[in-house]
């Protein structure tokens, strides 16, 4: 379980999770199904019926939504891209790219494969529910209506809300065009935003005409896209920052380093309370032996701090992620968010030199970001993305 989404498989590779709001989704579509849909098209089904077909569409809905993020992810992987997730939430999927494609070709047919999969997917449905379904209305009812909803959801997608796939696909021909990534992205984070807000005053006027729940879903997506938008903007700007960045400017030197017998109550009391530090490192003269954080503290019960030494609860050395001086700052920040790790202590030649911390990582990059230029950088790639 993390950040509120639990894994469900692995393929290819890919770690395929499910994120909790998938569930409500997924609840909702049964039930709009079970008890709209098909008993308007469909008469004289039990209610268990209308109940089990509803939830059977539902779930192979969200199968098919899968395959549109697959089509993306292995796509991507071909390309070289790492592809470490794919999570299913309340307003579909999101392939998480390690990266971004290497030319406007690539990211071209990345972004592309995604609807055209889910109107493959359409196709085969709709054959189905003309041929098997002929026979079983129960059957004809779950096609067709994989079918319907692949057609819109290759539709919707396409539209050019950046990071849609169609915004997507806007920016790789911008890129294409201008040969500046960066411009493509401020052009397609632009329009992304400008159809967001188009959405959300769609809903607005839906609801003012009474279409309450279409309305309220409509203004619910466009502000998540605008929240989308804005994050693939900051991205940009964060990595522009980053990019010219090694480990070694942004770890401080003066870590604190405590001796393996020391309690915990004495690290708590003078280092971390006292001084703010929310890692210290354990340390046999020269030696590192591990590094010992506030989260390693707060398993510990607090009545136990006295009595146990920090060599027991912290993380050894041979389980700690860390990076040499050299690393880039954008691999940092990389490994910093894919591991959910708060800080990373750096290497050279195998002697701890400075500890790099999320806060302080951040810290620098928001400062660096109010005193920058406005003018473009040439070239950039970057960091993890979602793709819807
Ligand atoms: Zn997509």
């Amino acid at each position: 379980m993390r950040g509120g989404s639990f894994r469900i498989a692995r393929i290819a590779g890919i770690d395929i999770q499910i994120h909790g709001s998938w569930l409500l989704i997924v609840a909702l579509v049964s039930w709009m199904l079970a008890d709209g849909v098909f008993p308007d098209r469909y008469d004289g089904w039990s209610g268990v019926a209308y109940w089990t077909v509803g939830v059977a569409a539902a779930v192979l809905l969200f199968v098919t939504v899968l395959v549109h993020e697959l089509a993306h992810a292995l796509l991507a992987k071909r390309r070289g891209l790492p592809v470490p997730r794919i999570t299913l939430f309340i307003f579909g999927g999101v392939s998480e790219l390690g990266g971004q494609p290497e030319t406007a070709r690539a990211e071209f047919a990345i972004a592309a494969v995604g609807p055209a999969a889910s109107l493959a997917v359409a196709a085969i449905s709709g054959t189905v529910a003309l041929t098997l379904g002929s026979g079983n209305e129960k059957v004809e009812a779950v096609f067709a209506y994989l079918a319907t909803v692949n057609v819109l959801l290759a539709v919707f997608n396409l539209l050019p809300g950046f990071p849609l796939d169609g915004g997507r696909v806007l920016r790789s021909i911008v890129w294409g065009r201008t040969r500046s990534f960066r411009r493509a992205t401020v052009v397609a984070t632009r329009v992304g935003e400008i159809f967001a807000y188009g959405l959300m005053i769609l809903g607005v006027y839906f609801i003012l005409i009474g279409f309450l729940w279409n309305g309220i879903w409509l203004a619910f997506i466009g502000w998540f896209l605008l929240n989308a938008a804005r994050g693939e903007s900051s991205q940009l700007q964060l990595d522009t920052i980053l990019r010219p960045l090694r480990a070694r400017s942004l770890m401080h030197t003066d870590f604190i380093s405590v001796v393996p017998g020391m309690p915990l109550q004495e690290v708590v009391d003078n280092f971390m309370v006292a001084r703010g530090e929310r890692a210290v490192m354990v340390a046999n003269g020269d030696a590192v032996l591990g590094i010992l954080t506030v989260s390693d503290v707060q398993r510990v019960p607090r009545d136990e701090w006295m009595s146990t030494p920090a060599q027991r609860i912290m993380t050894p050395r041979e389980k700690v992620e860390t990076v040499s001086a050299e690393t880039p700052a954008l691999d940092v920040l990389h490994l910093l968010g894919d591991r959910r790790l708060n800080q990373v202590p750096v290497l050279e030649d195998g002697r701890m030199v400075g500890l790099i911390t999320r806060r302080e990582l951040l810290d620098k990059v928001q400062v660096a970001g109010s005193l920058a230029p406005d003018e473009p950088s040439s070239r950039h790639d970057a960091d993890t993305q979602s793709g819807n």
